[in-house]
């Protein structure tokens, strides 16, 4: 991805929404560089160089995105939103954005920005440092219209190849857990997606260790297989976890895998607006704990998503913060008995003043599959 295909109108109303929160912390100038703050704003996505790319936003100036000039094609203009500076390899870049910066006293610097710009900068033009998630995070929390459809796109892309899982139509035993998670990769890409962030694929025990890294593992009749996959499609994440069960499960498994779809719907269920976040993880954490794997939900209920893959909000002990609209984030609860099982169960939800509006709707049952 170069340029996202977010329109000019939207853009500007970002803009508006980020000069209206610097002028409420005192913000002067806020600068871009790497990372997905520029996208947002400007839906172009900077390359991690050593060749300068910032976006210079005064509160009340005209934003200037100041590219290195061989980038400068790779940039979609936006007449209104933003003027391209484009620099040649033999001008000063630092030089470029101190002009541009003019008068400010107070820059808000996006996280994510090489320090060595930055002390550049500093050493030609003094200036009171802000981190530029003071400006950006209440902005990228709550997902405007324009990213929740494209979360709901990517979401949907996500359960497409969870449902051909769930039909038995990508095959496993005989496999290892290594060429299934090449296989649902692929299945992603061919789905839209412009990248795969994982694709984790867990048969048997190994499951029991939520991150595990797909190995050499031959799936077999008999295996229930933990597969937890996503990437971004059109520059937004998508995320799943679903199980399948290769023959009948277990009492066992059976008994816990139904414990955690009750913790997980109701934990879906309790995300409305207002809630705090850690109430979240508590509905979905009380269940499993009253039916005995209080031990084994060794994780945080979920994470907040959109152009990155983890953000903020993180529903976890501890944060108080109440959900809003728009705040898009993971619910996925998990049991994990090291050395016999690890079950999880993932879908992400999007609060909304109407109830919690999920992105995924692939079957949440335990499918037992032929495959
Ligand atoms: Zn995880
Ligand atoms: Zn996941
Ligand atoms: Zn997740």
């Amino acid at each position: 991805m170069s340029s996202l295909a977010t329109p000019t109108d939207v853009l500007a109303a970002r803009m508006a929404r980020a000069r209206s929160l610097m002028a409420d912390r005192g913000v002067d100038v806020l600068l871009l560089s790497v990372g997905p703050d520029l996208p947002y704003l400007t839906a172009y996505e900077a390359m991690p160089l050593e060749r300068l790319t910032m976006l210079v936003l005064p509160r009340d100036g005209e934003a200037t995105l100041v590219v290195p000039r061989l980038e400068a094609p790779r940039v979609t203009e936006h007449p209104g939103v933003f003027t391209l500076s484009a620099w040649g390899e033999t001008d000063d870049p630092v030089a470029r954005v101190a002009h541009l910066v003019g008068s400010a006293e107070v820059a808000a610097v996006g996280d994510h920005t090489w320090a060595r710009f930055l002390v550049d900068l500093l050493a030609v033009r003094p200036l009171q440092v802000r981190r530029g998630v003071e400006v950006m995070g209440p902005l990228r929390i709550a997902k405007d219209a324009a990213e929740v459809a494209l979360l709901r796109r990517a979401g949907a892309a996500a359960d497409r190849v969870a449902a051909q899982l769930q039909a038995g139509a990508i095959p496993l035993v005989g496999r290892t857990e290594a060429q299934v998670s090449a296989d649902l990769s692929q299945r992603l890409r061919d789905e839209g997606h412009e990248r795969v962030n994982f694709a984790i694929v867990a048969a048997g025990d190994h499951a029991a260790s939520p991150h595990h890294t797909p190995g050499s593992r031959v799936i077999r009749p008999g295996d229930v297989v933990l597969t937890d996959f996503g990437g971004r499609r059109e520059g937004y994440c998508s995320d799943i976890t679903r199980c399948v069960s290769l023959g009948p499960p277990s009492a066992e498994v059976a008994e816990a895998y139904a414990v955690l779809q009750e913790a997980q719907a109701a934990a879906v269920r309790a995300a409305t607006v207002g809630t705090p976040c850690e109430e979240v993880d508590a509905t979905a954490r009380r269940i499993i704990a009253a039916a005995g794997h209080g031990e084994h939900f060794i994780h945080r209920t979920g994470h907040g998503i959109g152009m990155e893959e983890h953000e903020d909000p993180y529903l976890v002990e501890g944060n108080p913060l109440p959900l809003a609209p728009g705040h898009a984030f993971s619910i996925e609860p998990g049991i994990y008995v090291a050395g016999r099982f690890g079950l999880r169960l993932e879908d992400i939800v999007v609060a909304t003043e109407a109830g919690p509006e999920p992105m995924n709707h692939a079957v949440h049952d335990l499918v037992v599959v032929d495959a």
